[in-house]
């Protein structure tokens, strides 16, 4: 893999050889990938490289991801929102950082002010587009590649310790890098490349547990997250021009009884409605909308979620956000600014 040079990989094994406290952080809300790709580093950290290490997370908890971090890791995570002081002290005493599925800083929310005073070696290792290269001593990053997760075993499998040997990786770190894969891709259903496969076969063969990991993330949901999509889909809007539009608000998360995971892949499932090429999901939080995009190939999702809601992604998966402000008062406001985007967006 080009992105992946002797060079490069020298270099991350010297960074490590000479650290003795090192952090992995990724993005707010994180999801599969992020805790994926940050346990399965963590656990090629502790275990074959002896070091201190940990992993930073802008959020309350691990989410729907939880099921990746058994009871006796839950001392390696450190969650900002839970515990700010922990998790600051845990960055600004660490000489080495590693920032995983995310370009920068930036989309590391209350961590990025922390991460910008660091005088850390800062490693960045990413799959979107736009990586914040000038904040890192080390980056690898590029676009066509499924997942972080892919991009971090690739990296794996070069360093001398591992020597190309799926095998000498922390069981672990082996479930957790296909998971991080399998849900970037929902399942191989999109990003999906060679070195994808290549990956997959090869944690396989290393006795990766596929169907376990498969019951977790799909054969495991509540009720009501069943019940929410059914209410969602009926209340659906398609737009003549083609887009998808769901809205959840906070009253719906209060009377169906769901939170934040439940609504997980969601804005996917409007895009298998032939004539639509963009879906676009909102959800109610405290003073803003968290807003993810998806589209089909030809319509771009990234340009939309910067266009209009101040974020970004992949070319055909993104997200941003929709502030309350002035403009925007009510729920009825929000429809009329993204009703008038998609106009904007496709005239
Ligand atoms: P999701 O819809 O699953 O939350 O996010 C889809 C993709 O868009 C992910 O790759 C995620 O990293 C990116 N993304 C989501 N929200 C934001 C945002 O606020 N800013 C940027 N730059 N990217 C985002
Ligand atoms: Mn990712």
């Amino acid at each position: 893999m080009k992105e992946i040079t002797p060079a490069k990989i020298a270099k991350l094994d010297s960074i490590l050889a000479g650290a003795s406290k090192a952090t992995i952080v990724v993005h707010v809300n994180a999801d599969g990938d992020a805790i994926g790709s940050g346990s399965a580093m963590l656990h090629y950290l502790l275990e074959v490289r002896g070091l201190d290490a940990a992993v930073a997370v802008p959020d309350r908890d691990a989410g729907g991801s939880s099921f990746l971090i058994p009871e006796e890791d839950r001392k390696y995570f450190f969650f900002f929102q839970s515990e700010p002081e922990r998790t600051e002290e845990r960055i600004s005493s660490s000489d080495v950082i590693i920032v995983q599925d995310c370009i920068g800083f930036s989309r590391t929310e209350g961590l990025a002010p922390c991460l910008g005073r660091s005088s850390a070696r800062k490693i960045l290792i990413d799959h979107h587009i736009g990586p914040e290269s000038d904040s890192f001593d080390l980056v690898f990053s590029k676009t066509d590649i499924s997942s972080a997760s892919e991009m971090l075993f690739h990296i794996l499998m070069e360093m001398p310790d591992i020597g190309k040997d799926a095998s000498k990786l922390p069981r672990i770190s082996g479930r957790a890098l296909m998971t991080g894969m399998t849900t970037d891709t929902n399942n191989f259903a999109n990003s999906v490349y060679p070195s994808t496969f290549d990956m997959a076969s090869k944690l396989i063969a290393a006795g990766v547990d596929r169907d376990e990991i498969l019951n977790q993330l799909y054969y495991s949901y509540r009720e009501s997250r069943l019940r929410l999509m059914g209410f969602l889909m009926n209340k659906m809007t398609i737009t003549p021009e083609g887009v998808a539009y769901m809205i959840m608000t906070k009253r719906n998360f209060a009377s169906f009884g769901v939170t934040d995971s439940d609504t997980e892949g969601f804005v996917n499932l409007p895009l298998s409605i032939k004539d639509v090429r963009m879906s676009v999901f909102l959800k109610q939080d405290t003073g803003f909308f968290r807003v993810s995009t998806r589209s089909k190939k030809g319509t771009s999702a990234q340009q939309f979620a910067s266009r209009y809601f101040n974020g970004g992604g992949h070319e055909n998966a993104a997200g941003g956000r929709l502030y309350f402000s002035d403009e925007i008062k009510s729920i009825r406001d929000v429809i009329a600014y993204l009703e008038q985007s998609i106009n904007d967006f496709f005239a």
